[in-house]
């Protein structure tokens, strides 16, 4: 198989229209199929990380990202009730120094628009309402079918399709993703609205027993955002447009710190959703088709990568299958990306314990251990936090070697 040319994109989602715009970038003609009839303003907001931000500073939209971005100054984890830290870490610029890269906070929606406007203009083509349906893939092209019967001849097809992605279940079979018997609820709130609530400039983890609630500014310290965690197992949906019930939410975190009760006090609405797994995957990809992001990797989202590993993949695989023919390029993608993400989903389990207060007393005594390393050895937090925002991928790109 030579290199491809013509790429089709099931899902415009971050990581759709991420690998969309690395492809375009490398000379790729590439059209994207979105199941759904229009994007909006969908979501809540998103912590993007330095290894995420190097990557959409190659992909070109950093500048365009920078007027809707907060920097939030410190990485912090509290105590539910006393407020207490645990951790406090710097962001703002150390972190820009030390990785290289800024730590921002941005709306989905603004980070989606940025991308879909960059992959508009380097022509790529976006079909909403298209969903994909089912693929045959054949030596010399894939041809993609959609709801509406019609089909699509191309040499490459991206499953970007999320979690629930029809191109991972016909490459490797129907399997329900695993409900992780916990739910999220989020939600924006404009900083005008907030009346005497004061909120700390940082991307602050309030832990408790079995719960744990994330706050944090977007759009330049105009809103801010919040996502609430509840260990529970009767919900069983997720979507980015799931109306919750904000009564529930505040009865969930009642008797909290004044500083959560008292936002949750003002959040008029919230969405909800349930948090889904899967176990790795035996491969992520067969003759012309392969996947990324949400659809080969989800992950609980207590290390906040999710969509910073689907940017990772994409830029991963624009400049992989700009290097070699398409089944060298499909093969070391795969061999670049699944241990890291492997990890980061691993990561993002554990963080579970620490931030639901697992465990007892071993579970208090890790937190105190934190709260140590946090004020007298900076270097522990380091080593955990410099592999994930200080990754290199461009460097592993152009490396032979292709340890995660
Ligand atoms: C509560 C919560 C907080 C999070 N916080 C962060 C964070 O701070 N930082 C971070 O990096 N990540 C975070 N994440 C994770 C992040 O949101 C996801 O990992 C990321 O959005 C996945 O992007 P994706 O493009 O792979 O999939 P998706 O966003 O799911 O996009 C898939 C797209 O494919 C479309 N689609 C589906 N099926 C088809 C089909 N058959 N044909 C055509 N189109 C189809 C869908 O409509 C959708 O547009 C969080 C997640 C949650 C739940």
């Amino acid at each position: 198989m030579n290199k491809a040319k013509q790429v089709a994109i099931a899902g415009a989602g971050i990581g759709g229209l991420s690998a969309a715009l690395a492809l375009a970038k490398t000379g790729h003609k590439v059209t994207i199929f979105e199941q759904a009839s229009q994007l909006g303003e969908v979501g809540a907001g998103l912590q993007m990380s330095p290894n995420a931000m190097k990557v959409l500073r190659y992909l070109g939209v950093e500048d365009a990202l920078r007027a809707f971005a907060f920097v939030p100054q410190h990485a912090c984890i509290r105590h539910f009730k006393s407020g207490d830290y645990y951790l406090k870490s710097p962001l703002g610029a150390v972190a820009e120094a030390r990785y290289g890269a800024p730590y921002w906070h941005l709306h989905r929606a603004d980070l989606h628009k940025v991308l879909l406007t960059a992959c508009e203009q380097t022509g790529v083509s976006l079909i909403l309402g298209s969903a994909v349906e089912s693929y045959l893939d054949l030596d010399d092209q894939v041809i993609v079918t959609l709801e509406d019967q019609s089909q699509h001849s191309v040499d490459l097809l991206i499953g970007a399709d999320g979690i629930r992605s029809v191109i991972r279940e016909q490459m490797l079979g129907k399997e329900s993703p695993t409900f992780m018997k916990q739910v999220a609820w989020r939600g924006v709130i404009p900083v005008s609205e907030l009346d005497g609530v004061t909120i700390q400039p940082d991307a602050c983890v309030w832990v408790g027993p079995k719960r744990h609630l994330v706050t944090y500014y977007l759009r330049g310290g105009e809103w801010v955002n919040f996502v609430a965690v509840e260990e529970r197992d009767d919900w069983q949906q997720e979507s980015w447009r799931e109306e919750g019930d904000i009564n529930e939410l505040r009865a969930a975190f009642a008797g909290w710190h004044p500083e959560v009760s008292g936002l949750l006090a003002k959040a008029q609405s919230t969405f909800l959703w349930a948090l889904n797994g899967r176990e790795a995957l035996s491969t992520w990809h067969q003759g012309r088709v392969v996947l990324l992001g949400d659809a080969c990797h989800p992950m609980l989202p207590f290390m906040a990568q999710g969509a910073a590993m689907a940017i990772e993949d994409a830029y991963a695989l624009g400049r992989l299958l700009e290097q070699h023919a398409l089944p060298v390029a499909l093969a070391r993608y795969e061999a670049l990306r699944k241990p890291r993400t492997t990890k980061i989903q691993a990561m993002s389990k554990d963080n579970a314990g620490l931030y639901h207060m697992r465990g007892g007393a071993l579970g208090r005594m890790k937190l105190n251990a934190l709260r140590v390393a946090s004020e007298y050895c900076p270097p522990v937090i380091h080593a955990k936090l410099d592999p994930v925002y200080g990754y290199d991928l461009e460097g592993r790109l152009v490396d032979s070697s292709y340890e995660g």
